[in-house]
């Protein structure tokens, strides 16, 4: 009807009707139903009316009616589908139509209502247009429309006519995008008002449509005010080459914020999706191509034949005894068999005399890889269905049970030292010169060392110690001069894994009815700033009841922490250094707690529009007390967990002149597991450039150095001073006679690269376990390094990592963004990678497989990226033909194989487009220049898994790093199998790969077939 011009012939008959001398009534009513229906429908319907002068007879008829409420009813029913068009809605306000619903609009009544309801949705329809807005504004309806929502709040105890009320809300909602519609709602005690009008009606079902548009306007109207920093520039800089000298950190006044306008919605109903970008898909053909050609001189590239020892070293240490069985030195050599398992107590906290005794020579079954690929979901545990026990003080509700339980553990104390006697002061944030300095300082190492004699427990692939050295050799902008606890003491996964948080329903309301209360009932608001990198000490006033915090050791991020009410914290963490940007990531001390008491904390100048907070992640918490009692483990920690746009905004280099930019709150209450504790708070589980180094030297000790070959060398120096680490792993040849040599060094490279954002902590953990897996003694990875040589970078961004960065370098750089062309002085690390890969690829050698491990915010699950022109193209829609374009499809094989093979994997997420902002990414790079058609990113979320054997409950399963590490020894099993599918896999390997999963079973065939 509407494609034949019906809509302008109703209209057309509307105007005839209405300009008789006496209306028909009969002919008019149905006729305005028509069109009410039509219009619905109908995109260009306010404008035919328009056009048309429908608009004014149906107005004149409004008014001739306002007695009668019946034909006014189906005038304003037309009315409103006239004002969906904006610039009808204009007109509309033009020709006096507000003034006529005002007159309709009554306070509190039984009569009319319908004519009444419908009479505010005109109005609301209308105030979208800015300029109606404008006029209400000066028009005074804001206290009108106050006034009036008040009165039938008050009066509709039965809720009967919430529709009315919702579209009065509406009317303030839309005045209320105008910086002078705000001004008026304030100076009319809307905020009061409002805040009071819900507060006791928050719990009702029924009035769900008041309270979401009523909360819209709080927040709306919340005056914005600069965050209460000095600067947005980090607080910590350094002197960087080659830096655009940013302008001198300016001081933010009130001026600075002019706003926005817009508001999102509330939180609570938004869908968890991440958009997809089609515009940033690469469409020209030519930058599609792969493009091998080098960056750099030729010459360059000899200096990485010296990271490539292996391809030259002749081996004369080793007898040329063919045939030899090298089995036999096992038990020489530590041969540990640490397989990482998720959630499975056997293979986790291995005791030293396990590690270094060596006793058993073959992997029991029940623990090697394959065997955990088989078993799946049966091994994994819940800490829900425990019961209360070892770690029942997670997520502890103030009401909840599990207060004080950890009580009942004491018992398994097994030392002397009593509680009372621990000085946490010293324990908690040890000094790093502690064990080799001056007398003053003696004292302090003597204890740290009793403590550790009497409370650590050996746990694998850690040694404070070595820590302690490593960290001292450790370079930092601010010169740390202390080791935050956890990293120094080591970390435990914990033995049963954490299911999602459930969010109570209405919970971010209730915050932010919290936060608004502050501007209403000022009177309990402390603001006192406790903790503070910009301000001179000592802040910190220890006699007081408040929560003490610090942040200046490796990888600590907190820059300011103000008590806002007597058990409440606004906490602001720091911009990456030499930015003013990428604050997401936290990790800091606090102390000073009491027991059982929650504490609300909100970090108040989050940057992403949304986070996995708000769909069940929780913080992590590691527990100084705890971890003396013999329990040394980050836990997921915190509830009522929010994430929503707040009041603050913050004026950036990047926004320039324009509006200030939107800060989010995260938010949380955490009832920690001890009074007087020492805690660690932090965005993840974090893995500082310390643990990995001290890891490193711990993995190559514990090798058997006559089987793996395991080098670590230096790939450069970073801006900041430190050594960026380069692994190699492969098996030892069988000897030194010409044909083993041959083997040896015609092994394809794999090479795999982690943490180039410093905040995606993850990664490292991933890292972890491929590392451990790698040079174990299971029979998958002995395969594994007899058929590849492993060339692996774990920390692209040392310097990030150190200083606490989320994002970027010490440049303030996105160093995953600076492939395309890095330059040595100013990316070393990049510059290097590239080249290694570049030498690689000009001997022939480019690597079956590159992968970059990251962490991924928004996302559940593991999963890759890759690079593929068909899709991207047909992604695209692009005009392009790719119908006779050929390509090999073999870049999905491999994450075909990791979502059979790993639980926490999914295929489901994997992308393979290639988007123009990420041309100069890693994974874009290796693809085009280098000509690896495998080249990905791996991303494992920082939440968790809600698919496949991990969604062992409802809401799914929190990643803890036992899951992480798994990730990282079934991406190697998936090497494995990747090789085996493939044409080129030897009849050698492919026999005695068969013999291995034969031995584990048929089950595991399916995965050999090709
Ligand atoms: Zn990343």
């Amino acid at each position: 009807m509407i494609s034949k011009g019906g809509s302008e012939a109703l209209l057309r008959t509307l105007v005839d009707a209405a300009r008789t001398a006496s209306p028909d009534y009969v002919i008019l009513l149905p006729l305005f139903r028509l069109l009410a229906k039509v219009g619905l429908r109908d995109k260009k319907f306010g404008q035919k009316a328009l056009e048309l002068e429908a608009l004014d007879v149906t107005l004149i008829l409004a008014r001739k009616n306002l007695c009668h409420s019946q034909n006014l009813l189906h005038c304003l029913w037309a009315l409103r589908v006239f004002a969906s068009s904006v610039t009808t809605a204009a007109m509309l306000g033009i020709n006096g139509a507000m003034e006529l619903l005002l007159k309709v609009i009554t306070p509190y009544t039984q009569k009319h209502t319908r004519v009444i309801r419908a009479a505010a949705e005109v109005l609301a329809a209308l105030l979208k247009s800015k300029s109606n807005s404008r006029r209400a504004v000066n028009r005074s309806y804001v206290p009108i429309l106050i006034r009036l929502n008040q009165d039938w709040h008050s009066h509709d105890t039965a809720n009967s006519f919430v529709l009315i009320r919702r579209a009065l809300l509406l009317c303030l909602k839309h005045i209320a995008k105008l910086r002078s519609g705000r001004e008026a709602f304030l100076a009319a005690q809307g905020m009061k008002i409002l805040y009071s009008t819900i507060q006791n009606c928050l719990d009702d079902q029924s009035l769900e449509p008041v309270i979401s548009i009523a909360l819209q306007i709080l927040r709306q109207c919340y005056p914005k005010s600069p965050l209460p920093l000095v600067t947005t520039s980090s607080a910590y800089s350094f002197p960087v080459p080659g830096i655009v000298t940013s302008e001198t950190p300016r001081v933010l006044t009130e001026e600075d914020y002019e706003d926005d306008g817009e508001e999102e919605e509330d939180k609570d109903s938004d869908s968890e999706d991440v958009k997809e970008e089609d515009d940033d898909l690469e469409t020209d053909v030519n930058k599609l191509s792969s493009k091998p050609g080098l960056d750099r001189p030729e010459e360059e590239l000899v200096q990485y034949k010296a990271m490539c020892l292996e391809l030259s070293c002749s081996f004369e240490e080793l007898e040329s005894k063919p045939g030899d069985d090298l089995n036999s030195d096992e038990t020489e050599y530590a041969n540990h068999r640490h397989i990482p398992t998720a959630a499975s107590p056997k293979g986790l906290c291995l005791n030293k005399d396990r590690i270094s005794g060596g006793q058993e020579k073959e992997v029991p079954v029940q623990n090697s890889l394959l065997s955990r690929v088989k078993m799946g979901r049966s091994s994994i545990h819940l800490t829900s269905k425990r019961g209360p026990g070892m770690n029942s003080y997670r997520n502890v509700h103030p009401n909840g049970p599990g207060i004080g339980s950890s009580g009942n553990d004491v018992s398994d104390i097994q030392t002397s030292f009593r509680e009372d006697a621990w000085d946490m002061d010293v324990i908690s944030c040890p000094r790093i010169s502690a064990s080799f300095s001056n007398s003053t300082n003696r004292e302090t190492a003597e204890f740290i060392d009793r403590l550790l004699q009497t409370h650590l427990k050996p746990m694998v692939f850690h040694d404070p110690y070595l820590y302690m050295a490593k960290a001292r050799r450790t370079r930092s902008v601010a010169d740390f001069t202390r080791m935050a606890f956890p990293d120094f003491w080591g970390h435990c996964p914990p033995l049963s894994a954490q299911p999602m948080l459930q969010r109570k329903c209405g919970v971010q309301r209730i915050k932010i009815l919290e936060d608004v209360r502050r501007l209403i009932q000022p009177n309990d608001i402390i603001n006192k700033v406790v903790f503070s990198l910009d301000e001179p000490w000592p802040l910190q006033d220890t006699a007081s009841d408040c929560l003490q915090f610090f942040s200046a050791f490796e990888s600590g991020n907190l820059r300011k922490a103000i008590q806002v009410r007597e058990f409440e914290y606004d906490l602001l963490v720091n911009a990456d250094v030499n930015s003013t940007q990428h604050q997401q990531w936290f990790y800091f001390k606090v102390s000073g707690m009491k027991a059982a008491v929650p504490y609300r904390f909100n970090i108040i100048n989050c940057e992403k529009p949304n986070s996995q907070f708000n769909y069940g992640m929780q913080l992590t918490l590691y527990s100084v007390k705890e971890a003396l009692l013999g329990r040394p483990t980050w836990v997921r920690t915190g509830y009522d967990i929010c994430y929503y746009k707040n009041h603050y905004r913050q004026r950036t280099a990047v926004m320039g002149a324009a509006s200030g930019k939107c800060c989010y709150t995260l938010t949380f209450a955490v009832t920690f597991p001890h009074a007087k504790d020492v805690c660690y708070l932090a965005y993840h589980y974090p893995y500082t450039y310390s643990a990995l180094m001290t890891h490193l030297d711990i993995l190559e000790k514990s090798v058997n150095r006559k089987q793996v070959y395991f080098r670590q060398e230096v790939l450069c120096q970073t801006l900041g001073g430190n050594s960026c680490p380069l692994v190699t792993v492969t098996a030892m040849p069988e000897s030194n006679s010409a044909d083993h040599l041959e083997q040896f060094r015609q092994r394809p490279y794999q090479v795999i690269t982690a943490r180039v954002h410093p905040g995606e902590s993850n990664a490292s953990w991933v890292m972890k376990g491929t590392l451990e897996f790698l040079v174990s003694s299971d029979p998958v990875a002995r395969l594994l390094r007899e058929n590849f040589i492993f060339k692996i970078i774990p920390m692209l961004n040392p310097d990030g990592v150190i200083n606490g960065n989320h994002r970027c370098s010490l440049r303030g750089e996105d160093l995953n963004r600076q492939w395309l062309s890095p330059s040595a002085h100013l990316q070393p690390t990049i510059y290097h990678a590239k080249g290694l890969l570049h030498y690689l690829g000009s001997i022939g050698r480019s690597p079956m497989v590159f992968c970059d491990f990251h962490g991924h915010s928004q996302k559940k699950n593991v999963f890759l990226y890759g690079c593929s022109v068909k899709e991207t193209l047909w992604q695209a829609e692009a005009t392009v033909g790719t119908s006779n374009l050929l390509e090999d499809v073999s870049y999905r094989t491999l994450p075909k194989i990791l979502d059979k093979l790993a639980p926490a994997f999914t295929m489901s997420s994997c992308s393979f487009l290639v988007e123009k902002s990420r041309a100069s990414t890693a994974r874009v790079v290796v693809w085009r220049e280098m000509g690896v058609s495998r080249s990905y990113t791996m991303e494992s979320s920082y939440c968790g898994c809600n698919q496949g054997p991990y969604q062992v409950c409802e809401a799914g399963l929190q990643f803890g790093t036992s899951e992480l590490e798994e990730m990282g020894a079934m991406f190697c099993l998936g090497l494995l199998i990747l090789e085996l599918k493939s044409g080129s896999c030897s009849h050698q390997l492919l026999t005695r790969a068969a013999a291995l999963l034969n031995a584990e079973e048929e089950s595991l065939d399916f995965y050999l077939q090709r």
